[in-house]
Order: C-alpha cells, then structure tokens, then sequence
C-alpha cells in the first residue's frame, strides 16, 4: 500500500502541495486537554491526571473549531491529548466540527474509558479516524513505555471494538532504541486488526521524551528500508512523523532503480509516496492549537506563536514571522540548508530545535550529507569533519 511522510491523509493534498501550505494547513492538532490516566514515559504533553482549568471551556472549543473553517481549504482536525476521552464534551466537539465540514479524527488514550459505547457515541457523531497508539510488539514493550499494565492488551481491544463500529483505524508507534527491533512483529500484528494506516513517530526530545533514546542517524535508513519494504506489502498505508527525510530516501531509491534500469522497481517507489503528500513538516501544513489555546508549528515544536481566541489562528498559520520561516527551506541554516532535497524533506524542525535550540538549524537525525555542504566544506564547519 502507498506509504507518504507526514500527517494523516485522505484529505484534498494536491491543492495544498501546489501552494507550499502557505494558505491553509493540511492538519491541525488540537490538544482538547492534558489530562491523562497514563504515565507515557515519551509524553510530549507531560500529560498529568487532572484537567486544567484554564483549558478552552465547550464554547472555546466550538469557537476554535468555527475559526478553523475561515481557512480557504479546510483542514483535517485531529483531536489529541493528553487523553480526549477525559473531556466529557467530546462527542459535542466531534459533531460540532463534523457539522462545520471538518474531517474530524482522534487520538484516545488506551483506558477504561474508551468503552465500545464511547466509541459508537463517536461514530455516530461523524468521527472519521480514531488513532490509538501501539509502542511495541507485545505487552512488556509496550507497557513498559506507557507506564500501566494491561495497556498493550487495552489497546488491541480499543482497536477490535472500533473496528466493530465501523470507525477508520490507524495505529501510532513512536520508534526509539527499545523497540526498534520490534517493528518488523509489529508490522505483522497490525496486518490483523483492519486499520488503514501505521504512523509511525521518530522520537523528538520535548516533554517527557529523553534524547538519548532516540536511534542512530543511520538506523534511520535501516527503518526507512524497512518501512519502504512493509508499505509495499501490507494492506495498510505507512507513513512517517518527524521523519522528513523517508522522503528523501524514497527519493534516492527510486533515482537508483533507474539508473540500475529497474523500471519496475522505480514504478514501486512511485507508489509509496504520493506527489501530493510531498513537504509537510511543522508549520508547514502543520498547526497545533494547545488546551489554553496556545497555537504552534506542531506539538514537537512548543514555540508559541499566539493564542487563540486573542489571536486569529488563520492569521498566525499565515503570517507569523516563524510560520512563514518555517515554510522557506531556502532560508534553513547548515547542512539542510545546503541540502538539495530541502523543499521536499527540510529536515524535522522540531528535532532541530529540540536539540540544537535553532528551529532553522540543521536535523541532527539525518545521515545524509548533501554534496554542496561537503563541498562547501560547512561540514567541518558544523564539527562534523572527517
Ligand atoms: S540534510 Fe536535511 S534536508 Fe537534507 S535530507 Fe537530511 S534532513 Fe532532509
């Protein structure tokens, strides 16, 4: 099945990639809450048990959702957390964006609360997608990262009694050093479950999220061979999050299939990345809108542009100074800056600054070493010398 880089599809790419995103995002986040029953030890949120007060009240959340359709084309709303599930107006924030013409879409925590009456609540109220995430291949890995027992087991039930209402599945995984060996099992379990697309994550140091538990630059391109691989055989469609430059391998792939003249070969590496799904990255078709309303490039990227409702959110997705940075890869520093698949790759911004305090700045994950930042000798510059 096709794979592509960056957020969930299905929703009108080609308009957006013709426009390089400046107009409208492809998706927006909205974190409806922080409050959370798990202790994931990657948690981007810093999740914690109790809601805050001063998250955006039902109101709030309707408003948001209104001034999410002043955009020219509408974008795909994915409702996250923290846990949604621990906001009882839910299902009205669902509808509510369902009745505005949103594609509305949610990513649940695996708990108790996600019942298979919830979930037909959902469906009924038009929710296109319900994401739950998977960390591992079986029950120890996985419930070891999530932090309470009985997680991995809750999740494959959430994914079985979604599937029985006859909502769209997709599963989440945040590849990092403990379970990198367990993507290949990982990808036969999900082949029994229905969904129609694997997420799969690359860590990002924000909240919880350690940097030393990301993989090597060069297991990247283990991963990315292996995705590759899996999205050409399995019955759903893969893609990456803050991985930009699985496009840049898929890229390289099909370059070499045609040199080698292996023209089946380069027909499937078209097929696993959609030109229309091509150059998302934060802010750049990407927006997230936090529970207080603070609005930003992505959740990996927390560098608030503004506040909503103070703050027009079209507006700041449009025309703030970072946004509009974070969409010029021309104008990127260091080796991405010099790298010829910057407007299609760019490298994650968020791990960018995550690790390196420059969103503009180079992605330290990526192993690839752009011929005119060799020549240019910028990569003893940057202390990456021979
Ligand atoms: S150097 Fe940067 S822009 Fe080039 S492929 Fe790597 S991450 Fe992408």
């Amino acid at each position: 099945m096709i794979s592509t880089a960056e957020p969930a599809l299905s929703v009108r790419p080609q308009p957006q990639a013709r426009d390089g995103f400046d107009a409208s995002p492809l998706v927006v986040f909205y974190e409806t809450t922080q409050a959370c029953d798990l202790v994931c030890a990657h948690c981007r949120a810093c999740a914690q048990p109790k809601r805050n007060p001063d998250e955006l009240t039902p109101a709030g959340a309707r408003a948001l959702l209104d001034e999410l359709c002043g955009f020219p084309e509408p974008p795909l709303v994915v409702l996250t957390g923290g846990d949604p599930m621990k906001r009882p107006d839910i299902h009205e924030i669902v509808s509510h964006g369902v009745s505005r013409g949103l594609s509305m879409a949610m990513t649940p925590s695996a708990t108790k609360l996600v019942t298979r009456d919830a979930l037909m609540t959902l469906a009924d109220a038009g929710l296109s997608r319900l994401a739950v995430s998977i960390d591992g291949a079986n029950a120890a890995s996985h419930d070891t990262l999530r932090g309470v027992p009985g997680s991995f087991q809750r999740s494959l039930e959430i994914l079985a009694d979604a599937r029985a209402c006859g909502l769209p599945l997709q599963v989440n995984t945040t590849v990092h050093r403990g379970n990198v060996d367990e993507l290949p099992a990982l990808a036969d379990l999900l082949d029994g479950y229905g969904i129609v697309l694997w997420s799969v994550f690359f860590l990002v140091p924000v909240g919880r999220a350690l940097a030393d538990r990301r993989i090597e630059p060069d297991r990247y391109e283990e991963v990315f061979a292996l995705l590759a691989r899996e999205a050409r055989r399995r019955s759903y469609v893969v893609k990456t999050t803050e991985a930009p430059h699985y496009r840049r391998f898929v890229m390289q792939q099909r370059k070499r299939a045609r040199r080698r003249g292996e023209a089946a070969a380069a027909h499937g590496q078209t097929s696993v990345m959609p030109v229309g799904m091509m150059g998302t990255n934060d802010g750049k078709g990407v927006l997230f809108v936090g529970h207080t309303g603070l609005i930003q490039p992505s959740g990996f990227l927390p560098l608030p542009c503004g506040r909503f409702p103070r703050d027009s959110i079209v507006d700041v997705y449009q025309n703030h100074a970072l946004f509009r940075s974070l969409r010029d890869s021309d104008g990127f520093s260091g080796k991405c800056g010099a790298c010829e698949f910057r407007s299609i790759c760019g490298g994650s911004r968020a791990r960018a600054f995550a690790l390196t305090g420059d969103a503009l700045g180079s992605d330290p994950d990526c192993a690839y070493q752009p011929p005119a930042w060799l020549r240019a000798g910028l990569h003893v510059a940057e202390g990456a010398g021979d």
